[in-house]
């Protein structure tokens, strides 16, 4: 267990005298919901269209089965202890409520590692570098090479706009040379910042560095174009640390889920939600059998694509804002080899390997490293890339990972054992990855849901500035519970407003 996180339990005064609210969705915002509106009180009931709850927070495990929109039935047929993450797999060291939740409810968390200068850039192409596999490391620092090499020339001949003072000007060489590790006359030579052909050892082997990559042969074969820019160590939700929960994401939502006993009902599926005078009705079916329910107040967690398609009577500025914003198209496969081929032959340990084909990422478990078998994210993919292959068949898609993968790994061949795929926008109570937010829908859309439509409340990571984390859930679960516990005790609560754009 890694030390306490610094965010706290919800805490508000005053009481919901069982008043009953009516909760929609028992993902992570929906049972969060439940989970602080019955410590203070309030009677809840959460319908849940799915057999589990989680929604979006899903491990994949031994047995564990999913049916698109498209395809057939898969059943995982992953060896007991092994999973993989179908969809969040790391927790920024920021998002204090994720971690606050994972402390408050037991559930220990470990290092998710996220940057790792071993894992390679592979492109798809025809420069000198192209259909390689290059660790990061040499192009990150070939390239940190490079540029300040010409930064330093250029300042040194007082070639700069700004007026720069002799002073400023060796500081800044001074700089540049460490970071982009120039020698004495600013030049860019190969140093071990880029790792070894041979390693160094004992006796007569100090180890061998190669030269560096040319510029143009980076250039040319499409290394330096927007599918390998280096931004992991610098987005904001990317930075180490990360961290995951031990044994499988899903273990927050089962340890919510456990707070909650007799309060889910899952396999009601939700189809009506009426604004009555003075309750909310809402019609659902409950193992095919049709049911109703009324309450005081419904705080609604579904997908926007979900909501779009229900019978509602909401304001047409919330009907046109659930109409309107885009959820992004995004899938996984996990994929279990016989052996860690990736840490024993080349010593990757977590992290993320970049393509520029149909892939776009490869990533290795932060999990059981050294252990005998293990899950790959064989790829996790987004928008074109996962629409094109969303529409292919599960053995098709098995075969593009295992194709794809090959090349850069040619260990798959032998090493394979089973696949399970996850398109998130062809998923049935998700029908996409998360909520896509312009500046312009921002100013528009999105604020139709930060406040009730008569008695329904919004939550969901759709209703945040942090989509596509599980901190959106946790922090407009929050701002829920504050809004409906101030109407029903008349109390002026203050909930902080997030500031952060989506992950
Ligand atoms: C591929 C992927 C990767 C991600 N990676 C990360 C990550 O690394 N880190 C991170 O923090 N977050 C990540 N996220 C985001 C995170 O998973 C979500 O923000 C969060 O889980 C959303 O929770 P929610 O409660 O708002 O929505 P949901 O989990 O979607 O909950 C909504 C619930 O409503 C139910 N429902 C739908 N229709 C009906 C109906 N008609 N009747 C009744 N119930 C219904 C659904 O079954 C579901 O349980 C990722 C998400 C995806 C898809």
């Amino acid at each position: 267990m890694l030390p306490a996180a610094p965010a706290h339990a919800f805490s508000l005064p005053g009481s919901g005298q069982g008043k009953s609210v009516i909760i929609l969705g028992a993902g992570l915002a929906g049972m969060t919901t439940a989970y602080e509106l019955t410590k203070l009180g309030y009677r809840c009931t959460v319908l849940e269209a799915r057999e589990r709850t989680g929604g979006r927070c899903w491990s994949i495990r031994k047995g564990s089965t999913h049916t698109e929109t498209v395809n057939p039935t898969q059943t995982a047929q992953l060896d007991e202890g092994l999973y993989f993450n179908a969809g969040p797999s790391r927790i920024p060291h920021h998002h204090q409520l994720t971690l606050q939740y994972c402390r408050e409810l037991g559930v220990p968390i470990e290092i998710y590692n996220n940057v790792n200068e071993g894992a390679y850039h592979f492109s798809e192409g025809q420069g000198a570098l192209s259909n390689k596999k290059i660790r990061i490391r040499e192009v990150h620092n070939d390239m940190r090479g490079y540029v300040t090499e010409m930064l330093a020339k250029a300042i040194d001949q007082h070639k700069l706009d700004a007026a720069l003072t002799t002073e400023d000007v060796t500081k800044i060489i001074e700089y540049l040379r460490a970071e982009g590790g120039l020698d004495a006359d600013k030049l860019y030579k190969a140093s071990a910042r880029r790792g070894y052909v041979e390693a160094p050892g004992a006796g007569d082997k100090p180890g061998k560095i190669a030269d560096p990559h040319t510029l143009a042969d980076l250039l040319q074969s499409g290394l330096l174009s927007p599918d390998f820019y280096n931004v992991a160590e610098y987005t904001y939700e990317l930075q180490m640390t990360m961290f995951q929960a031990k044994g499988g994401m899903d273990n927050i939502a089962r340890a919510l889920e456990k707070k909650l006993p007799g309060m889910i009902r899952t396999g009601a599926v939700v189809s009506s939600i009426q604004n009555l005078e003075n309750t909310v009705r809402v019609k659902y079916t409950l193992k095919g059998a049709p049911q109703e329910i009324e309450a005081e107040a419904c705080i609604c967690t579904l997908p926007l694509p979900i909501l779009s398609n229900l019978d509602h009577n909401f304001s047409s500025d919330v009907s046109r804002a659930i109409d309107f914003v885009p959820y992004i198209q995004t899938g996984k496969i996990g994929l279990q080899f016989k052996r860690r081929f990736w840490e024993e032959d080349e010593q990757i340990f977590g992290g993320i390997t970049h393509t520029n084909n149909d892939l776009t990422q490869i990533f290795y478990p932060s999990n059981d490293y050294l252990g005998k078998k293990g899950v790959l994210i064989g790829y996790y993919n987004f928008n074109e890339k996962a629409k094109k292959v969303g529409t292919l068949s599960l053995k098709e898609r098995e075969q593009l990972a295992l194709e794809k993968g090959s090349l850069i790994h040619p260990q798959y061949k032998t090493e394979f054992e089973h696949s399970f795929s996850v398109s998130w926008h062809l998923t049935p109570y998700s029908l996409g990855g998360w909520a896509l937010y312009s500046g312009d829908t921002r100013q528009t859309l999105y604020k139709a849901f930060i406040k009730p439509d008569k008695r329904v409340y919004f939550a969901g990571e759709h209703t945040t500035y942090l989509n596509a984390w599980m901190a959106g859930a946790f922090e407009s679960a929050r701002k829920a519970v504050a809004d409906v516990h101030a109407r029903f005790t008349e109390q002026r609560l203050q909930y902080p407003a997030s500031t952060k754009e989506g992950g």
